[in-house]
């Protein structure tokens, strides 16, 4: 593993030019994906030397026990294209660590970046067999790791609604299941913070690789005192960037990554005009030179709305594009409540000053990972993961290799 990481280490700029080129990101983001991806290689290497059991005190005299961990067996990892690259590292890697091996179905819209991965992990001389790499259509690979009682884990970021299907088709062979699913994260503004600096956090938040993240800012919870201003300094940031082409040097943000995912955010706001939203910046496709390439891209504007219900798409649906709806509140168990009322929990923003009402809210909103006054939350020391329909288990952190490992208990009569 040592190898295999100071290999792709020593690709950085190729693995970036692979991640612009299969998802379109710029290559700023692309390089930042692959610092992230390659730590949880070398965090997992690490980890592997702390895969620990525990000894007992049985409570009868003359008994001894304790836990062996081992390695669960053969995993099913089935990874999405918003992060080609990283996704998977971090969970080959512990899986790798834990003494597993690995079928890998990486997403059909961006397989490259785990075929160099899987010919790096080759020439580092991890043993065939180890890492398996297979492409070509979800629901046939799928179903065949679903079906093989030879595979005891799935590991799985994507969607909610696949997520569930690979619940589903885990029962009957009762495979292990660690699922990333959907998010909705609110950021909660309160109106004791600098709104600029409060703006920056949520628009890094928000429109990050085009919205494209499972932990983007969805809904923007903001007290009413500030609501304009914040509208207006996220209209000034939003302003800043450059739509284009992720190998353009200047370009900050990069198209959506199919015609799909561009039509979802247009249903979105659609549905938000009809019930009476307003647009203040975005809310359409970019307008390149005629006869540009990038006229054929799936881009899309990054979009402040204001005025939008909480029974609309903006509020209720993950738009997963660079969309920034805002939304009201008066009082902090109003702004609770809005950012509890989703089935979602996986990760939720506060920017507030005040120390009680910060470490109340930690208390009180139902999510796997909060951000206070931060909005980069991902690290390979922290947990990553979700509560309601947002997923199961783990990644990351001490316990993300824990999710590839058996226990079993060892009693022993003296
Ligand atoms: P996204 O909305 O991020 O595209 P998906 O859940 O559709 O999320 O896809 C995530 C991963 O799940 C991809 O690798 C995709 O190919 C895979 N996938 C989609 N449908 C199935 C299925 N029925 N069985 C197994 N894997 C699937």
């Amino acid at each position: 593993m040592r190898r295999w990481h100071d290999l792709v280490l020593a690709a950085k700029e190729d693995f970036a030019a692979i991640m612009t080129a299969e998802a379109g990101k710029p290559l700023a983001e692309a390089r930042g994906e692959f610092l992230s991806g390659v730590q949880s290689i070398e965090w997992f290497a690490e980890e592997a030397k702390r895969v620990e059991g525990e000894t007992l005190t049985h409570p009868i005299p003359g008994k001894k026990a304790f836990t062996l961990r081992s390695p669960v067996g053969v995993v099913g990892s089935i990874t999405p294209w918003n992060f080609p690259f990283s996704m998977i590292t971090r969970k080959v890697s512990p899986a790798i660590a834990a003494g597993c091996t690995v079928v890998l179905k990486p997403s059909e819209l961006t397989p490259l970046s785990a075929l160099a991965l899987a010919e790096l992990a080759q020439r580092a001389g991890i043993p065939d067999g180890v890492l398996n790499v297979v492409v070509g259509g979800a629901r046939e690979i799928g179903g065949t790791i679903l079906d093989s009682d030879v595979v005891r884990k799935i590991g799985f970021t994507g969607s909610t609604r696949v997520g569930r299907l690979l619940m589903e088709g885990a029962a009957p062979t009762v495979k292990r299941v660690s699922l990333e699913l959907g998010g909705n994260a609110p950021f909660v503004v309160f109106e004791d913070v600098d709104v600029a600096k409060a703006a920056k956090l949520v628009v890094a938040s928000s429109l990050r690789n085009s919205g494209q993240t499972c932990i983007c800012t969805n809904r923007v919870l903001v007290h009413e005192s500030v609501h304009d201003a914040l509208a207006e300094a996220l209209v000034e940031e939003c302003r800043k960037i450059v739509v284009g082409d992720g190998f353009d040097a200047n370009t900050t943000q990069g198209p959506l990554i199919n015609a799909a995912g561009r039509d979802k955010v247009e249903a979105q706001i659609a549905d938000g005009f009809r019930r009476g939203a307003r647009v203040l910046t975005g809310g359409k496709r970019p307008e390149f030179p005629e006869g540009s390439p990038l006229n054929n891209g799936y881009f899309y504007e990054p979009t402040v709305v204001v005025d939008a219900p909480v029974d609309s798409d903006l509020f209720r649906v993950e738009s997963f594009g660079p969309v920034t709806p805002l939304f009201k509140f008066k009082t902090e168990e109003e702004a609770v409540a809005l950012a509890n009322g989703t089935e979602f929990g996986l990760a939720a923003y506060v920017a507030t000053n005040d120390l009680s009402r910060a470490l109340r809210l930690a208390d009180s909103i139902e999510t796997g990972m909060l951000g206070i006054n931060e909005a980069a939350i991902t690290s390979y020391v922290a947990p990553f993961g979700g509560v309601k329909h947002s997923g199961l288990g783990r990644e990351h952190s001490k316990h993300g290799i824990a999710e590839y490992l058996d226990m079993k208990t060892v009693v022993i009569g003296l």
